[in-house]
């Protein structure tokens, strides 16, 4: 076969040129079995095929191209335990199992914590989906959804069979597949479905930062039946309102989050000023200061307009503040300029 390259990450000359007559279907990708399972999860999974090295590299071709011809069947996945029957031919099944043994609660517990720390990754277990980067988090948390080779073990009932035989590449290829549909199937190899790791994640307490506690009313909507204004609201300002948008992670498309976090604290500060009524002095003072972090570095006029609030009584509140200490300032009269102390 002239001119057949080698797949990108096999390099395995040798195995795949003893092939007679049909030889093996890809030249391209031979190093992963045939790497046209999808891409994310699929191809990271199957990339444990290409550690196995050029000693296996013949098996690793004809595993693939039986999990492309569908010999694997009855495949399930279970808590640390991939199982198929690989049929070469009808007459000839295979069984196969696969082994890595699960995580440990313990490590579970602190993959949960991890994974709570950002909404987004609940938000995507809620679609049935998993970000690409929650290998990561987890595998910090001593709970990887990815294995090296070193620590599966494939089993064959094939007489010939060891290792890393066909039949065994054929089912782990084939897991690949399934994973392309259904990441969270990850989850579950690894000791919990989707489904009890939503669950964990709902339990878990919110950090102590979490603003949402404002927002708890337990029973309160069962009591209202059906009525919302017969729900007391008790609303507290919050001292960090971008500690939400920070938990939701970083947000696709802004190069420049401390903009956005901005944002969200004078609109929280302009909320508060509405719902504290009376306090409306102190909310006043509260969307002042965040107009100032805002801007970092501002005038009394600037303040005031962009505030839309008159300049005399915006310049009062920040000689005030600045008696307090909690904001500093530079130059005077009206040339003096504003910045808020770090608190
Ligand atoms: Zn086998």
């Amino acid at each position: 076969m002239p001119g057949a390259g080698s797949g990108p990450g096999g390099g395995s000359a040798s195995g795949s040129g003893g092939g007679s007559g049909g030889g093996p279907a890809t030249g391209p990708g031979a190093g992963t079995g045939g790497a046209a399972v999808g891409g994310g999860w699929a191809a990271r999974w199957q990339a444990v095929l290409d550690e196995l090295g050029a000693s296996a590299a013949r098996e690793v071709a004809r595993g693939g191209a039986l999990a492309r011809r569908g010999a694997v069947d009855q495949l399930t996945i279970a808590t640390g335990e991939v199982a198929g029957v690989v049929a070469e031919d009808r007459l000839d099944p295979r069984a196969v199992t696969i082994t890595w043994p699960p995580p440990d609660d313990a490590a579970w517990a602190r993959a949960t914590v991890a994974l709570a720390d950002q909404l987004r990754f609940t938000a995507a277990l809620l679609e049935g989906d998993l970000p690409d980067d929650a290998d990561e988090v987890l595998a910090a948390a001593g709970v990887p959804l990815l294995p090296a080779a070193a620590v599966l073990t494939p089993k064959c009932d094939g007489e010939e069979c060891e290792g890393w035989c066909r039949h065994a590449v054929a089912a782990h290829v084939a897991v690949a597949t399934r994973i392309d549909r259904e990441p969270a199937l990850l989850l579950r190899l690894r000791g919990r479905s989707g489904d009890e790791l939503l669950s964990a994640l709902r339990t878990e307490p919110a950090d102590a930062e979490h603003p949402s506690g404002a927002l708890r009313f337990p029973g309160a909507f069962d009591v209202a039946n059906g009525d919302l204004d017969a729900i007391a609201l008790h609303p507290m300002p919050v001292d960090d309102p971008a500690s939400l948008f920070r938990h939701l992670g970083e947000p696709p498309g802004v190069s420049d989050d401390r903009a956005l976090a901005g944002i969200i604290e004078r609109a929280a500060a302009g909320a508060w000023r509405l719902a504290a009524g009376d306090g409306a002095e102190a909310a006043d003072e509260e969307l002042l200061l965040a107009e100032l972090r805002a801007q970092r570095v501002a005038t009394a006029a600037a303040l005031a307009g962009a505030l839309g609030r008159d300049e005399h009584a915006v310049q009062v509140q920040l000689d005030e503040l600045y008696e307090q200490g909690t904001v500093l300032r530079t130059g005077s009269g009206e040339r003096a300029r504003y910045r808020a102390a770090a608190s």
